[in-house]
């Protein structure tokens, strides 16, 4: 097949680089470039793989942000965008519905766990966790709880960049320059079993974040305290898997003190770890909200949600004020054409690609783990179609490479050059491809990745950094 695009195509490319230096504001741009770049410009995209302004394939390590999970370029995709789009472009949510997000409610709230059962559809991901907040706010106002409203997160954990989903980040960098609705959010530790303190076991290091966790309503008060928020796999923060038991009893801790748990799956749900939802599947959560967006359109849409539980509506239902207002809607709210999309995407899913990714999940982690051979690699984890390659400056102390090494990046450059596009995270390569990748196309990922890492060795050696 021809490329199409903007391949060999140069005026167009030159055009699309000139406007974008002028005109454009790139998201998380360095203010020495704001509004003054250009990126890579990516002219088509085929399964897993993108095709940038230079002709060159690349697989599609990171699949998009964690999102084009059925892969790119899907025919059928187009056509139910297309039939929708003739039939019905858009209803204005507040007084009236339509068809496909009622029946897309019913798919999500039939594969969620416990009595979610309820869907808010939003435009993504920060706008589901966005909701999911002022939801319990809402909550906890009808109730009579007004002072129950503090916010607990993690560091590692990425939440949105809207102002309160963005206020939950506890990435570095995140807030180094960035204001947040601190006086909100508690911040707690990053479970990460790596970066565990050298004294601790990891069922230690467990033990300690569950006490943590617990002193903490015990030092505010859970009378004080709405909800915890959290990711079952930081996936942002560097695919960080919890230990074990860990996140059932974070929950039970909720649960015992009326503090709401969400489960932020905006990347984990819809396939990535080979489930609809993972919280109940994978982990055996039962929360009370869940969030996605992402996966649920492949990318094909922006669209997100919040699955509620029948419990916390019922409650509201019941209270003393059935004429309080939850004010709260988005202009595309229940958005026909995302939620037919959609429908579709989660067809694909069940037609074979959710069995798909659990099969050869296994595969890719093992293929992946045998990087651990590099001496520049600490850690190779993951789960699902999911996983990070953790780069160290020293294995057994498990130093981190200094920031200004930018490794994730020395290597993605590398492995742009033979054929793949990694997700650089400072010192950390996160790899979660489409999930219709093959056996032999992990074999190739993996074997890229590897010389990828080899030339950033070569070079930190030569520049005398490592
Ligand atoms: N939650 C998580 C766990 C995410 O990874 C992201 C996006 N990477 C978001 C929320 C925000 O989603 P969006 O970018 O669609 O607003």
């Amino acid at each position: 097949r021809e490329p199409r695009g903007v391949q060999g195509d140069e005026a167009l490319r030159k055009d699309a680089v000139e406007q974008a230096t002028r005109h454009l504001v790139q998201p998380w741009p360095y203010a020495g470039s704001a509004g003054a770049e250009a990126r890579t410009l990516i002219g088509e995209g085929d399964g897993i793989y993108i095709t940038d302004d230079a002709g060159h394939r690349l697989i599609d390590g990171p699949a998009g942000m964690w999102c084009t999970n059925i892969g790119h370029r899907r025919e059928e995709m187009a056509q139910v965008m297309y039939e929708q789009a003739m039939q019905l472009s858009y209803n204005t949510p507040w007084y009236t519905m339509n068809a496909p997000s009622a029946e897309l409610a019913r798919r999500i709230a039939d594969h969620a766990p416990g009595d979610l059962s309820h869907v808010f559809f939003t435009t993504g991901g920060s706008s589901a966790v966005e909701t999911a907040l002022r939801f319990m706010q809402f909550f906890n106002n009808v109730r009579g709880r007004a002072d129950k409203k503090l916010i607990l997160s993690r560091g590692g954990a990425y939440h949105g960049s809207t102002y309160l989903s963005a206020s939950l980040n506890g990435r570095p960098r995140d807030r180094d320059w960035m204001d947040g609705a601190d006086d909100l959010v508690v911040k707690l530790s990053s479970p990460d079993p790596f970066r565990r303190p050298k004294s601790l076991s990891v069922e230690g290091f467990c033990d300690a974040l569950v006490e943590e966790f617990r002193s903490t309503v015990e030092r505010i008060g859970a009378e004080r305290i709405g909800a915890f928020v959290g990711e079952p796999v930081q996936a942002s923060g560097g695919v960080i898997l919890p230990p074990n038991g860990y996140l059932k009893r974070i929950r039970e801790i909720c649960r015992a003190n009326d503090i709401l748990y969400v489960s932020d799956e905006v990347v984990t749900a819809f396939g990535r770890l080979g489930s609809v939802f993972a919280s109940g599947d994978v982990f055996g959560l039962d929360p009370d909200m869940i969030t996605f967006a992402k996966g649920v359109t492949s990318g094909y849409f922006p669209l997100g949600g919040v699955v509620i539980s029948e419990r916390l509506l019922e409650e509201l239902r019941r209270s003393n004020h059935p004429d309080a207002m939850f004010a709260h809607g988005l202009t595309y709210t229940s958005h026909p054409i995302g939620c037919a999309v959609a429908l579709k995407n989660f067809d694909i899913l069940e037609n074979g690609l959710l069995a798909h990714t659990r099969e050869v999940a296994p595969y890719f982690q093992s293929q992946l783990r045998t990087l651990e051979d590099l001496p520049l690699v600490g850690e190779v984890r993951g789960l699902g179609l999911m996983a990070c390659v953790e780069c160290v400056a020293d294995r057994e102390s498990k130093d981190p490479l200094e920031l200004d090494k930018d490794v994730g990046k020395r290597i993605d450059a590398h492995c742009q050059e033979l054929g793949l596009l990694v997700r650089p995270l400072i010192n950390m390569c996160v790899m979660s491809p489409p999930l219709v990748i093959t056996r032999s196309q992990i074999d190739d990922l993996v074997s890229i990745l590897r010389e990828g890492i080899v030339r950033t060795m070569e070079e930190l050696r030569k520049e005398g950094m490592w």
